[in-house]
């Protein structure tokens, strides 16, 4: 709408010496008068800075009348790794961040009826908050339900009752790479604890609607959840707060839309953002180039949360929809495309949807459940706190799981084919007092499959087969001989329905078996 953005530099200096900062587009480069020493080395950055907030926010950043949310308000170190060097990709909306971790001590000053939520632990209560408020988040610690601890008539009262003057909120955040944080008069704050860790929510109300009363739960839950599933989490608070941003996250700390009276209103996105909190939080992985290792693990870790806060429902035939949608509309392109190359209408597909059918698919129709969960933690024990590449999460996968998966990874992360196995025809012969039956298989793409099949015989029972991926090798076509107890009437491929085959006209021959009800996928 017009607006100026950008940050104000001045007075930009390295161990105490003014220097002269070289700015390519969103990167700045600093030179150093000397070499930075190995193994702990250490140079002193220091940088005026200031930008005015956007009137009406910007994507990350919101504002809503007195209410302010606000991220990427600091210049922030580049990661230098041991794959690229310096990561120079400049910020462009659609690809995300890659940041270093640190230590974070960070102060807001803000009007002095301001409440300020934020990343990290308050450090200096007593000067901020009442004594009544700090007395209910003592108990809101040791509590596994939700306390109040600025209650509906306290944040109202406190809207129309300005205070003079200006407060100092003071935060710090450990092995964290970035901080971000909201202010408001008129919050209220809701919190509670799991296991040690505080989960709050601040919300307006009633403009954030009566959902976010179950704010504070639905984050302990969620928090709770997936340090059960996945990995423990590791810092001391999460927080999420109502606003005009749709959903962005930031270590201990996400934004979530309004709601309305419904619950599940926010439900999707809180799980969402707080999963960020593994994914790339905890696992610190490039989303500015590889959005399937963000948003795509996230959004595999969102489909057990789903089946598991819902029973009977599950999240995976909207995640399956998706996907076809980009497929239909050619609007696909490989899950290692970096997220600005991505098509707009296919981020969600590509960068979300996709990754998680495709994790799903590895798990259950692959590996096997039990072998995939203990990888996948693996790997995010492994990576918790590093920069892992694609190639790390494929080798520790493969790792702990005892298999070579190039194949896998080839067909679904390298190419944008799909997986469609047919059955051209069946037939049988008996051979020395033994029936076989020769079930010739097709692969119509370049993805090969292990192969699933379903047996129905006459008299009304049936019989389940599994081929190894390895029929493929040599040729896109298999003529599988197994043997069989009598006369085959029909044969259906993939028994289980969640095998992510793209055209199921070709997966059934003669009078087929049922396959199985569709039941959830994260068991
Ligand atoms: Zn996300």
């Amino acid at each position: 709408r017009g607006f100026e953005g950008g940050y104000n530099l001045s007075d930009v200096r390295v161990n105490g010496a003014l220097v002269r900062p070289r700015i390519n587009d969103t990167m700045m480069r600093l030179d150093l008068a000397s070499p930075l020493a190995p193994l702990g080395g250490k140079a002193r950055i220091s940088i005026h800075f200031s930008f005015r907030v956007p009137e009406h926010g910007s994507d990350r950043m919101g504002r809503d009348s007195t209410l302010y949310e606000i991220a990427q308000w600091y210049p922030r170190m580049a990661v230098y790794d041991d794959v690229r060097g310096w990561n120079t990709d400049p910020y462009l909306g659609q690809g995300e961040f890659y940041l270093e971790y640190g230590d974070f001590d960070y102060s807001v000053t803000v009007p002095a009826g301001y409440v300020v939520a934020g990343s990290g632990v308050l450090q200096n209560p007593e000067d901020v908050l009442t004594s009544e408020q700090r007395r209910r988040l003592s108990t809101a610690a040791s509590s596994s339900s939700v306390v109040q601890i600025i209650t509906q008539v306290e944040a109202a009262a406190a809207k129309t009752r300005p205070k003079a003057g200006t407060r100092t909120w003071r935060f710090r955040a450990r092995n964290v790479h970035d901080v971000a944080w909201a202010g408001a008069p008129d919050f209220r704050w809701d919190a509670t604890s799991w296991n040690g860790i505080l989960a709050q929510a601040y919300y307006e109300f009633p403009k954030a609607g009566k959902a976010w009363e179950q704010g504070a739960e639905q984050t302990q839950w969620t928090i709770r959840q997936y340090s059960q599933l996945f990995f423990p989490f590791p810092y001391p608070q999460a927080t999420s707060v109502a606003g005009p941003v749709g959903g962005m996250e930031y270590p201990m700390f996400v934004m979530v839309h309004y709601g309305n009276d419904d619950p599940t209103s926010i439900f999707g996105t809180i799980n969402h953002e707080h999963g960020h909190e593994w994914f790339p939080m905890i696992v610190g992985s490039n989303e500015r180039r590889y959005a399937w290792m963000d948003e795509g693990f996230n959004t595999y870790l969102n489909a057990f949360a789903a089946e598991a806060r819902y029973p009977g429902q599950s999240a995976y035939p909207g995640y399956l929809r998706n996907w076809a949608d980009a497929v239909t509309k050619r609007t696909q392109s490989p899950l290692m495309t970096a997220p600005d190359n991505i098509d707009p209408s296919a981020l969600g597909a590509i960068g979300y949807r996709k990754p998680a059918v495709v994790m799903l698919t590895l798990r259950n129709h692959v590996i096997g459940p039990e072998m995939f969960d203990t990888s996948f933690r693996e790997y995010i024990r492994a990576w918790a706190f590093k920069h892992p590449t694609p190639g790390d999460f494929f080798r520790s996968i493969e790792n702990s799981a005892g298999e070579d998966l190039s194949w896998f990874w080839r067909s679904f992360f390298y190419t944008t084919d799909v997986l469609d196995i047919g059955i051209d025809g069946v037939s049988t012969r008996t051979s020395e007092g033994q029936t076989f039956a020769t079930i010739a298989l097709h692969r119509f793409t370049s993805v090969p499959f292990p192969v699933r099949l379903r047996v129905a015989y006459a008299d009304g029972t049936t019989q389940d087969f599994s081929l190894p991926v390895n029929i493929w090798a040599r040729s896109n076509r298999f003529d599988a001989v197994i043997s069989v107890r009598g006369n085959v009437v029909g044969v259906r491929l993939w028994p289980d329905p969640s095998v992510p085959d793209w055209n199921p006209s070709n997966d059934t021959w003669g009078k087929p078996p049922n396959a199985n009800p569709p039941g959830p996928v994260t068991r």
